[in-house]
């Protein structure tokens, strides 16, 4: 079946007075229906702007596609215009952020905001969208009613999330986007908007990008995993294969980093170094300067992303020998 989203091969920069960003740089990224695929990074790796880029909400300029498409529902994104992306977003593809403020508005009740959302893509009575306004409340978790007439103000950070993931599944869109959506929240809170997005992608088979720089949130949550670092794919794979068998040195260092619950006295592992300059990438391997397995080739050859299992693959030298056993060197 083809899938919902296909990113093929995005370059997206950034033409800065002090140089070019080359904020994603050569993105292949694919969701089908009704999987969750987590893509996770540290800041400024390019996960929120593509995430942007999919909503059509990068600011042109500064940014730019230089090359690549966004194939959604069969169609091009980067070659439709502010009009047609207007009517895509929301109806199709919803996006949820880590502050739910920034999306409700506080002038309005969320009656108001609910009902709205929902006349605004569809012709039906005030009656009708109020009970489907209830009826998506109470499947997000919220059942008293008098929420309606309630300001976000009003409500506490969960339950604004769960609003603000009511308003987001409402039209239920065939594509989810959440970034960060949790980060804000305390830990048991967290666990129950994750539990809350799962069940909703498995009731309306809503497929979920679900973009963090936490691997700990992806884990229990995602189907297949990305790893981006640098605006480029570092390693891609199946929840299962990320986890028990992490290919590329930054996945590595990103796992060993995740706190575990009878540890918490110990001091968290941290990646060494720092994330290089955006203006000025290293010459060869993005990771090289805090790779601690950084061989002589890393300084001068950009690794290709290569296939070292099934549904699973890798942008670093050491997994080329691993690749050639697979006999296979193509995404595919
Ligand atoms: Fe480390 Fe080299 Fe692999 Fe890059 S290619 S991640 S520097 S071992
Ligand atoms: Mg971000």
């Amino acid at each position: 079946a083809q899938p919902v989203l296909e990113i093929k091969h995005l370059k997206l920069h950034f033409f800065t007075d002090k140089g070019v960003v080359r904020a994603v740089d050569g993105l292949d990224l694919t969701v089908q229906k009704g999987e969750i695929v987590g893509l996770v990074g540290e800041s400024g790796c390019g996960k929120s702007v593509t995430s942007l880029a999919i909503m059509g909400l990068v600011p042109k300029p500064p940014g730019k596609i230089v090359d690549g498409s966004i194939i959604f529902a069969g169609q091009d994104l980067t070659k439709l215009n502010n009009k047609q992306m207007r009517q895509l977003r929301g109806k199709e593809i919803a996006m949820i952020f880590q502050e739910p403020m920034t999306s409700l508005n506080p002038l309005f009740t969320i009656g108001n905001q609910l009902i709205e959302a929902i006349r605004t893509h569809e012709k039906i009575s005030k009656k009708a969208a109020r009970e489907r306004a209830l009826d998506i409340l109470k499947k997000v978790g919220i059942a008293r009613e008098g929420v309606l007439d309630e300001y976000p103000h009003q409500l506490s950070g969960g339950m604004r999330q769960r609003v603000m993931i009511a308003m987001a599944m409402v039209l239920r869109p065939r594509l989810l986007i959440a970034d960060e959506p949790t980060t804000a929240l305390d830990v048991t809170i967290q666990a129950q908007i994750l539990d809350l997005m799962k069940s909703l992608n498995e009731e309306f088979g809503t497929s979920v990008l679900l973009i963090t720089h936490d691997l700990g949130v992806v884990a229990e949550m995602c189907d297949r995993i990305i790893v981006m670092y640098e605006g480029q794919v570092a390693e891609e794979a199946d929840q299962r294969r990320l986890f028990k068998n992490p290919a590329h040195p930054y996945t590595q260092g990103l796992l060993k980093s995740i706190p575990k619950l009878d540890e918490q006295k110990k001091r968290l592992y941290a990646i060494p170094g720092q994330v290089p300059s955006p203006f000025n990438l290293p010459a060869g391997c993005r990771f090289a300067p805090r790779c601690e397995f950084a061989m002589e080739i890393c300084r001068k050859e950009e690794p290709e992303i290569v296939k070292v299992d099934e549904k699973h693959f890798s942008r670093c030298f050491l997994n080329q020998k691993e690749a050639i056993d697979h006999g296979a060197h193509e995404r595919s």
